[in-house]
């Protein structure tokens, strides 16, 4: 064990091991350079405890390490999301054994120069966790998830042989760089949204700085090449880092839903070399995009708009009104359908690229909603709005065709972020259920609860594993317009269940705004609404099933 300089940035695991909750019990914290030398392995076992006392003693017996050392600054990995959102202070610490190593925690924190701390699955976790289960074995304990961890390792190579033979994986198993990338959008949304999330609902605004953070760190740009400035993913990317931000808050998870599954998909399927060259990197860069259909009088009848577009020389003038616009508020960029002629019914409908300072264009109200309030959803105004030729998009005649076929793809975006706020609500509702006492014990030791929970979490799978399906079809170029409606069309209604009964596990307090639980529920409606109500996917669904009659 070296001394590096006591100002060096210090990497800490933790973990806690438990036979049964509570049951024998042991911690261990492994602390390194940022290089990966090696300072110090805590551990030790602590008799009868629960889980989350052990990741606690874990976090404390590591702070006072690096304040006996004088070690000043330090980044903190732990498996537990609960204590990493008490410690980072979104989430209330309720159990009173928990509150002194909470307050001893803090005050040690609060003595050093820097200090984070960071959720990473289990996985990632794996040396901390096979320390604290060897303590926990020394010391008379059962290392059941160590024991299962190995035979599990064995199985592994055999299952990679077979899914290599059948040449099919499953749905939920990613790619290395999907899994980075998932991880990445989760430890972003906790860390840098998770903060603001209830002051953006109250205010119902999004923070100008955060939608810069989304730009800089690649979210807008998902899908958008990298020649063009975006980060090259796939749209299975986009959908995992839809629902990781739904996981934290919905509202920012419909903005870089709408932003990279409508408007710059969009753009880089209709659009023309010269509209990609234009908008693309921009997209990807500092302007977010807004997709305009709905109207006044036309929503679920998108078909029956009446915006007009007039040819006048080398441009079309606009007139007419949009409703429900995500995103209008901060967008700089607009794809906006009109009929060219309403006589023609659906083939008169074109697409228009539209800039926010076009002349004639203006953005008017902004809707107050019961959910997804930090999204702004206004409406626009086309006042003799002038746009030039060259921003059609795709054909004069064929905008049904870009509206539908763009709606079909955001169809699995939606999806995600329903299954997105379901986990959330999910997450915190286990967490509640794990510290809250009744009857003298934690009310997740009570069957009622425990199946309650069961059946959330399989319905989530449910809803998952449709959504990563559509989004796997869709990107191995198959079709998936079917999935897709059952996609939204299902994970809408978990989305709802889930947070519904979520508030029922926290009792009163989910009641209150004192916690998260109502939000997911208010948030969770709008997946029945947008992008085709549930009666619209069954119709789409209904048609396909019954062979297109
Ligand atoms: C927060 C929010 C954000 C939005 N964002 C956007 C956006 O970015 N861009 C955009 O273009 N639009 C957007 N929308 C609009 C949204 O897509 C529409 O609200 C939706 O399509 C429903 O249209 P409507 O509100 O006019 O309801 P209606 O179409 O009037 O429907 C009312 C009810 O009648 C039912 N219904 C209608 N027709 C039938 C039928 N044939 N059979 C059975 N039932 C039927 C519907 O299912 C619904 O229950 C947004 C809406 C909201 C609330």
């Amino acid at each position: 064990m070296s001394q590096p300089s006591n100002s060096e940035m210090l990497i800490v695991h933790i973990d806690g091991a438990s036979r049964g909750n509570p049951g024998p019990a042991a911690y261990a914290a492994i602390i390194r350079t940022e290089a990966g030398e090696p300072i110090a392995s805590l551990s030790r076992a602590l008799g009868k405890t629960t889980n989350n006392f052990a990741e606690y003693q874990a976090l404390v017996a590591a702070l006072e390490f690096l304040a006996e050392h004088r070690y000043r600054r330090a980044k903190v990995f732990s498996d537990s999301e609960l204590l990493v959102r008490q410690i980072q202070g979104t989430y209330k610490v309720n159990s009173e054994d928990l509150r002194p190593l909470y307050e001893r925690a803090r005050k040690i924190i609060r003595q050093l120069e820097s200090f984070s701390i960071v959720y990473v699955p289990r996985e990632k976790n794996r040396e901390a966790d096979r320390l604290a289960n060897e303590t926990l074995n020394s010391a008379g304990g059962y290392p059941r998830s160590f024991a299962h961890r190995e035979s599990v390792e064995g199985q592994e190579r055999k299952a990679e042989k077979m899914a290599e033979a059948l040449k099919v994986r499953p749905l939920t198993t990613l790619t290395d760089e999907e899994r980075m990338f998932q991880a990445a959008a989760y430890e972003f949304a906790v860390k840098e949204i998770g903060p603001h999330v209830r002051k953006m609902d109250e205010e119902s605004l999004f923070r100008k700085d955060l939608l810069d953070q989304f730009f800089a760190q690649g979210f807008m740009g998902i899908g958008i090449p990298e020649e063009y400035g975006g980060s090259g993913g796939s749209f299975f990317m986009s959908v995992l880092a839809i629902e990781e931000f739904a996981r934290v808050d919905a509202s920012a998870s419909v903005i870089i839903d709408v932003q990279n599954t409508l408007v710059s998909n969009a753009l880089l399927r209709w659009g023309n070399d010269e509209q990609k060259r234009k908008y693309l990197p921009r997209l990807a860069r500092d302007t977010v995009g807004s997709y305009a259909l709905s109207e006044p009088q036309s929503g679920s009848d998108a078909f029956g708009l009446e915006t007009r577009a007039q040819e006048k020389g080398d441009h079309y003038v606009l007139n007419g009104r949009k409703l429900w616009i995500t995103n209008a508020k901060e967008a700089g960029l607009f794809i906006v359908f009109a009929t060219v002629n309403r006589e023609l019914g659906y083939k008169g409908i074109t697409a228009f690229l539209v800039e926010r300072d076009a002349p004639g264009f203006s953005v008017g109200k902004k809707e107050d909603k019961l959910g997804i309030r930090a999204s702004s959803t206004c409406e626009l105004i086309l006042d003799d709005c002038l746009v030039p030729k060259a921003n059609v998009l795709g054909e004069v005649g064929k905008g049904y065709k870009v509206a539908i076929e763009t709606l079909n793809e955001g169809r699995i975006g939606i999806g995600a972020q329903m299954v997105g706020i379901a986990r959330g609500a999910l997450d915190h509702a286990i967490a509640y259920a794990q510290q809250r006492k009744q009857f003298g014990k934690p009310i997740a030791e009570f069957q009622a609860i425990q199946f309650q929970i069961a059946r959330l979490a399989t319905d989530i799978e449910a809803a998952r594993l449709l959504t990563y399906n559509a989004a796997r079809l869709k990107d191995t170029g198959q079709p998936f317009t079917k999935e897709a409606a059952m996609a939204k069309y299902f994970a809408s209604q978990v989305a709802e269940r889930v947070a519904s009964e979520c508030i029922e596990i926290f009792g009163g307090y989910g009641f209150t705004k004192d916690y998260p639980a109502e939000k997911y529920l208010r948030d969770a409606k709008i997946g029945k609404i947008y992008e085709g109500t549930s009666f619209m996917q069954l119709q789409t669904i209904a048609k396909l099933v019954l062979g297109g009659s």
